[in-house]
């Protein structure tokens, strides 16, 4: 249980967390000795979170870097967010994760796939884009690939052996796609959620927290109010940082 040792740590000893890109970064316990006292040096876990934004023409004029600044701040300020809720809710406010935000490109096809029936007029097929993903130049140090849509996602949906809308969207592996990014209101709870199936969750039954009436952050149902972490959401997290 290591990382009872940051509530206990005592006054005095040193916290910090280092800025190296690795693709893992392993948090580790570094004993200093000095002529006082031993010292543990705490390091964040970082986590790298490559972000691929798309955006339509309209936007691709005089208005580009404009609108790219705005991108980058809600991607920087939803990476902050669920950090800080991380944190707090299972670090005991101690800067146990950190989300580094990565800005790989704008991402420019021709054509993205789409997809379209009776009940979806009009959707990225967010299941022909994984592939178009794996070819895009990877880079290292990346451990979850975020790719921003502008328009609406679908996906085939096992359960109910049809193509639905999504408002984000999780792929084996590493990959999430989000959908209207830019009109999306705090995204960083969607994200929670896609980091939940990240760290290997499935989805639960949907349950409001009695006092707050916050709904469990696995459920898969959208809702309107905020979301609230279960004990086994901040298991897969602690166990997670004990991993390193
Ligand atoms: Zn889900």
């Amino acid at each position: 249980m290591l990382y009872q040792a940051i509530f206990k740590r005592p006054r005095g000893l040193l916290y910090c967390h280092h800025t190296l890109l690795q693709k893992q970064v392993k948090r580790a316990i570094h004993k200093a000795e000095t002529n006082i006292e031993m010292i543990d040096l705490l390091l964040a876990v970082q986590l790298n979170i490559g972000v691929y934004y798309t955006f339509p023409e309209k936007y691709e004029s005089v208005e580009k870097e404009i609108v790219t600044q705005d991108i980058k701040g809600k991607v920087k300020n939803m990476l902050r967010e669920a950090e800080k809720e991380i944190n707090n809710q299972v670090f005991g406010g101690q800067q146990a994760i950190q989300l580094n935000p990565v800005f790989i490109e704008y991402w420019h096809e021709n054509q993205w796939p789409m997809y379209s029936d009776k009940n979806i007029s009009s959707a990225v097929n967010a299941d022909r884009v994984w592939p178009m993903l794996e070819r895009q130049k990877l880079q290292k140090n990346i451990d979850i690939y975020l790719v921003l849509f502008a328009e609406e996602i679908a996906y085939f949906d096992i359960d109910s052996n049809k193509m639905k809308l999504a408002g984000w969207v999780f792929a084996k592996g590493n990959k999430v796609a989000a959908s209207k990014f830019m009109q999306s209101e705090e995204p960083h709870q969607s994200l929670l959620h896609e980091l939940g199936h990240w760290l290997n969750l499935e989805h639960e039954n949907c349950t409001l927290d009695p006092l707050s009436l916050d709904i469990n952050v696995m459920c898969e149902k959208k809702y309107p109010g905020k979301i609230y972490f279960t004990a086994s959401y901040k298991k897969a997290w602690r166990d997670f940082y004990e991993r390193g």
